[in-house]
């Protein structure tokens, strides 16, 4: 049996990489520039010379790799084929083929990144002992990947786990990236809990520390105020977890996680957001007796890279 495994987290800016052992111990990690130019045709072959430095400087064999695990933000569809991915200016690819090409034969896969990183949660980070996650990103959008029994859930056409764009907020009239409205990623997104907040702000007088900010104000902001005691600052913030709750409780009547891992820039406010989100999803789950943890996400910007790694281990 091969010792190590290699995950691959392509993002539109860097290519984060890693070198692990299959038992999920991180034993390198380096990053590539993304060459997006040209349809991103220097992408794979910029990662496989800088892989293969990494495998010689580690003196590890081809043969004791188990395989690659290639993360990509967009759809990916269950036989590995991208037809685009606009971050990356790909299309019509299977990148998983061609990087198992630039490697000399060594297997590869390919997952979607939010799907990867659930993966990654689920071996090593805040859903470690688990077989059924949910991990939800809370950035300047909401990613979301489900895994039951074991396996990622992506969907026929690449769209399972796309909780960040379920219905959730009727009285939403701004259109959402995905061209909806009311989606969870417009409530509970940074950038949803801060538009909430600037709302908030026009419609009142009522003092708020969040004033003191002025146009520098952040999400960030807004959360801490909130857990100072700001009225304003909390009334936002329990507008924007009860849609992510919301949320949280439709996935949970479809798929009944074991647990819901939350992580993203957001889940910085930590427990304070944890038990808030806790609260309203035990008020829209009446029927749920034994309620799924909801926990905090441990790898931040790694999960991704643990998660391709995870990947070839199946
Ligand atoms: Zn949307």
């Amino acid at each position: 049996m091969s010792n190590y495994c290699v995950g691959v987290d392509i993002g539109g800016t860097t290519v984060k990489c890693g070198l692990f052992t299959v038992k999920g111990e991180l034993i390198d990690k380096w990053e590539v520039v993304t060459r997006k130019e040209d349809g991103g045709k220097n992408i794979l072959p910029d990662v496989a010379e800088a892989l293969k430095a990494k495998l010689s400087e580690h003196q590890v064999a081809n043969d004791d790799v188990a395989g690659i695990g290639l993360g990509v933000p967009g759809p990916v569809e269950p036989d590995g084929y991208v037809s685009v991915c606009v971050n990356l200016g790909w299309k019509d690819i299977y990148p998983a083929k061609d990087m198992e090409a630039l490697m000399d034969g060594i297997t590869c896969k390919t997952g979607n990144d939010a799907n990867v990183a659930a993966l990654g949660e689920m071996w090593v980070g805040g859903g470690i002992g688990h077989n059924s996650i949910v991990a939800i990103t809370l950035g300047t959008g909401v990613g979301g990947g489900i895994i039951v029994d074991g396996k990622i859930v992506a969907g026929a056409h690449g769209l399972g786990g796309e909780v960040g764009h379920m219905h959730v907020r009727d009285d939403e009239h701004e259109f959402c990236n995905c061209g909806g409205q009311g989606c969870v990623e417009q409530a509970a997104s940074a950038t949803g809990i801060l538009r909430e907040a600037k709302r908030n702000l026009a419609k009142t007088d009522e003092p708020s520390s969040m004033r003191d900010f002025g146009e520098e104000l952040t999400c960030r902001d807004v959360c801490d105020c909130a857990k100072a005691g700001d009225k304003v600052a909390l009334e936002t913030l329990n507008t924007c977890v009860s849609y992510l709750a919301k949320g949280l409780a439709l996935v949970t009547y479809v798929v009944d996680p074991e647990v819901f891992v939350i992580g993203g820039g957001v889940s910085k406010a930590g427990q304070f957001l944890i038990d808030l989100i806790a609260g309203y999803f035990a008020e829209y789950t009446p029927l749920a007796k034994k309620k799924p943890d909801i926990v905090l996400a441990t790898l931040g910007n790694d999960a991704g890279i643990y998660g391709c790694a995870r990947l070839v281990l199946d």
